[in-house]
């Protein structure tokens, strides 16, 4: 008895091709034994489609136009009208299980997952609370400090405020941090819209630029520093894996070197002593619990160059996950191979909602 999956991807942020490239390869690495594989589309500009297809077009963007638009995506319960997906000729598929293999705003956020909530299916990851936390970098710091969890000194401005009194707001931007200092929009991921400025002009084009993402800008004390990062699985019972690090080829590691020229390198396990590796482990799992997280997350730390001492960066609530994206590599390296690990995250998907 195979149970029905979706894999809803695309969407509706500046993550929408990073989404494409994890979704091809969890589509081609699932377990086609134990599940029937549904794919979902959202378009760039917000459009749910069913397509059935190959990886190869899902990779490239091409299904959006051999969509099916006949297949009616019903995720509302309604009536007498059966939730799922449904075809043509009139049968329907129930879904066991959906799985937002999408990154940034509308999938990441919580917007989705309070869809699903409504569709009363389960589904793959974070719930409302921990998605919302998790995405606003803002918000997520002030949870951080609640918990006790060691991160750079930063600062925040908003487009209202910012757009009134830029000079006064660039004054005490400086007065609380030192230059370098990187801009980052309050929600998103993929190092889109982040900047690293090393003076007052470039403070101002960063924020500029960050607020064409969203309306609410975060600053932070930009540190030489080591990048480290730990994969988490679980819902009660949360595991975190051995930690690996990130070798960025540029300044820092941004979306290019990310997605497009792939030219940083990394190293699973991190070269870190075995206190700081436990110290890192510890903190993730930390950080995971204390936004409710369920599922999976990849948590980012900072080891500073200088003084050795760890910082934490940031949580994913849903990090990339192609096969050679770090969260699958860093359980490869534990133990837990690709395959195995999208099983157990539908696992703990229905595990989750019982
Ligand atoms: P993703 O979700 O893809 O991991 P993101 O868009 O949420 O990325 P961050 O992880 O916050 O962004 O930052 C992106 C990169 O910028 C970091 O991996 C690091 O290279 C650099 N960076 C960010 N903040 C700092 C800082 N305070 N000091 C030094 N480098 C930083
Ligand atoms: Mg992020
Ligand atoms: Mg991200
Ligand atoms: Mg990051």
């Amino acid at each position: 008895n195979k149970l029905n999956v979706a894999l809803i991807f695309g969407g509706k942020s500046g993550e929408h091709e990073v989404s494409l490239l994890s979704t091809a390869s969890i589509y081609k690495h699932i377990n086609k034994e134990k599940y029937n594989v549904f794919t979902i589309g959202i378009t760039k500009d917000g459009k749910w489609m069913y397509y059935e297809g190959t990886e190869e077009n899902i990779r490239n963007g091409k299904w959006v136009n051999l969509a099916n638009l006949n297949v009616e995506i019903n995720l509302v319960p309604m009536g007498n009208k059966e939730v799922g997906l449904l075809f043509e000729d009139g049968h329907i598929e129930k879904l066991d299980v959906l799985f937002p293999v999408l990154h940034g705003p509308y999938g990441e956020d919580g917007t989705i997952q309070g869809l699903f909530e409504i569709s009363q299916i389960p589904y793959v990851g974070c719930g409302v609370l921990a998605s919302s936390v998790g995405m606003d970098k803002l918000i997520c710091k002030k949870v951080f400090t609640q918990l006790g969890l060691p991160q750079v000194n930063y600062t925040d401005t908003n487009r209202w405020v910012f757009n009134k009194e830029s000079e006064k707001e660039l004054d005490s931007i400086e007065d609380e941090l030192n230059y370098p200092i990187f801009v980052k929009p309050a929600n998103l991921g993929s190092s889109v819209g982040i900047s690293k400025a090393n003076d007052r002009k470039e403070l101002l084009e960063g924020i500029n630029e960050a607020l064409k993402y969203d309306s609410r800008i975060v600053l932070e004390q930009g540190i030489d520093a080591r990048e480290i990062e730990v994969a988490v699985l679980g819902n009660e019972d949360v595991k975190a894996s051995i930690a690996g690090e990130i070798k960025p080829a540029k300044d820092f590691y941004d979306y290019e070197d990310k997605y497009i020229n792939g030219t940083s390198t990394y190293e699973i396990p991190a070269n870190i002593d075995s206190k700081s590796m436990e110290d890192i482990r510890n903190m993730a799992v930390k950080a995971f619990k204390g936004i409710d997280g369920k599922g999976l997350s990849r948590v980012d730390f900072f080891i500073d160059k200088k003084s050795g001492e760890i910082f934490i960066n940031e949580i994913n609530t849903l990090p990339g996950f192609t096969n050679i994206s770090m969260y699958p590599k860093m359980w490869e390296a534990t133990g837990l191979d690709y395959a195995d690990l999208i099983d157990k995250l539908i696992d703990l998907a229905l595990d989750s909602r019982k």
